[in-house]
């Protein structure tokens, strides 16, 4: 049986960045893959002219760990920085979109009334909570911001990046930043204004500034995991299904599946970036509890909309980034990004390209049944607030049934197995994007922590 010093599961973003770190430090890591491509969800695609995003359509540069890998991938050159208009923002309600640039643009808007405004200001004065449990994100913020302000910012920006439901996710694992702003400093608005002091101190001593840049590439995000497989192929075993895993002797024995046969190798360390439903299964035997509570991280289900029209056939001006739709906007799908408003080579010339979500934790009977009729309805809604004339020109749809990892209530009890586990196994190491944030970067930086751990 051949034997490997490190086996990654999984060529997602965040195994394949962990295949890079370690790479660029010598080792040599096997990635065992069961689809025929890498990338995981990351999905882009060029059609008629278009470049289509399926899942993340773009990245925020938070860690110095982002361009260390993409420097070593060598794909730096196609770097993609978005257009200055892509930092605006709209939320909807009643049948208007409401722009946000910036904190001040919060004291003019007529998304929220001026009751809920004077409500914001005075969060600092809001006693914090004694009790140390988990709690929701819908009660902190309702709590700290009051009601509307939950309703018609937190819900929608919540369902932005997770595509989930603020009823359901804890706020303790979800934003465990803001939640220790209220522990430490009392308040979330306070301990903002401290944490920008903090690393203003920590950026004069030398801390990596990031950017803060909203990012992708020429070819869409998926050019990350297709720039690192170019530099290390001989180790990247595609088509390859991992089955089952066995302790033997402080090693492991890994079957998988590659084009209908069975095959075993044998590994001295593991960073399994599996899905969490698909670990759970493989580590029945390993660690009972720690499976159980694997499978209890849920992940909705969600529909990716990409359409294309001419230019002509827009009445709005395309100034911003996109908008996003809270539960309450009763519309059929989560929000939509001005995809070539964001990156000028989206679209072709005078054409523009939009990226909607529909499904999430909240919507999650909808791509259940009648796809062809949800997505019909989600592009008249959209072409009524946009005031779009006419039918698109392109118009692309994919389906991911289990699309993002919600951190709800009851994570930080999966987070205890999972600590206990790491604890006293230092040669298994579990990532991917349900441990420490679901977006690229955090995938990215978490990939060069665990490959620094392995070293
Ligand atoms: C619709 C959508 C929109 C998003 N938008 C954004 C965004 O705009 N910005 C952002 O930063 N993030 C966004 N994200 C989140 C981000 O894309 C993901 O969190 C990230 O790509 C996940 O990477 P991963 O490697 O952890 O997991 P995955 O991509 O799920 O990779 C896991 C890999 O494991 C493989 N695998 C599964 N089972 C087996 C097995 N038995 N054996 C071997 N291999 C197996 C899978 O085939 C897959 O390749 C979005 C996600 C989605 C779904």
């Amino acid at each position: 049986m051949d034997s490997y010093e490190i086996v990654i599961l999984g060529a997602g973003i965040s195994g394949m960045s962990t295949a890079a770190f370690l790479q660029s430090k010598g080792k040599k890591p096997l990635i065992l893959e069961k689809r025929d491509k890498v990338g995981g969800v990351l999905s882009s695609k060029e059609i008629d002219g278009y470049t289509f995003d399926f899942a993340a359509n773009s990245t925020v540069e938070k860690y110095e760990s982002f361009f260390k890998l993409i420097q070593w991938a060598g794909i730096e050159k196609d770097l993609l920085i978005a257009n200055r208009n892509a930092s605006k923002k709209y939320l909807y309600r009643d049948h208007q979109i409401h722009a946000l640039d910036g904190p001040l643009s919060y004291i003019f808007t007529k998304l929220l009334s001026f009751r809920t405004k004077l409500r914001v200001l005075k969060e600092p004065f809001i006693a914090a909570r004694q009790s140390g449990e988990d709690e929701s994100m819908a009660d902190f913020v309702k709590r700290r911001f009051g009601q509307e302000f939950l309703d018609y910012t937190l819900n929608p920006l919540v369902a932005g990046v997770y595509a989930g439901d603020p009823k359901d996710l804890s706020m303790q694992a979800a934003y465990p930043n803001m939640a220790e702003m209220e522990t430490k400093h009392g308040s979330v608005i306070m301990g903002s204004y401290h944490t920008l002091k903090e690393n203003k101190k920590a950026y004069k001593k030398g801390k990596y500034r990031p950017s803060r840049n909203i990012m992708s590439f020429k070819r869409g995000l998926n050019q990350i995991p297709r720039g690192i497989a170019k530099k290390i192929s001989p180790q990247l075993f595609l088509k390859s299904e991992v089955l089952e895993i066995i302790p033997i002797d402080g090693k492991y024995q890994i079957k998988y599946m590659k084009e209908g046969k069975e095959f075993s190798l044998i590994a001295e360390k593991i960073i399994s970036t599996l899905p969490a439903y698909v670990l759970s299964s493989l580590m029945k035997d390993i660690d009972k509890n720690l499976s159980t509570e694997l499978s209890k991280i849920y992940y909705p289900p969600v529909g990716t909309l990409n359409l294309g029209f001419h230019k002509e056939q827009i009445g709005k001006d395309l100034d911003s980034f996109g908008f996003l739709v809270p539960e309450k906007g009763n519309l059929n799908f989560l929000g939509a990004l001005w995809s070539s408003t964001i990156f000028d080579n989206r679209a072709p010339k005078d054409h523009a390209s939009f990226t909607l979500y529909l499904g999430g934790s909240r919507n999650r009977e909808i791509l259940q049944s009648d796809l062809k009729k949800w997505v019909s309805i989600a592009t008249k809604q959209f072409s009524e607030i946009m005031e779009i004339e006419g039918e698109p020109k392109t118009k692309c749809f994919k389906l991911y049934e289990k699309a993002i990892p919600q951190y709800n209530l009851g994570y930080m009890n999966f987070k205890k197995y999972l600590d206990r586990f790491h604890e006293t196994n230092n040669n298994f190491i579990i990532s991917g994007n349900f441990i420490g944030g679901n977006s690229i970067s955090d995938c990215i930086n978490n990939a060069e922590i665990n490959a620094n751990k392995m070293i």
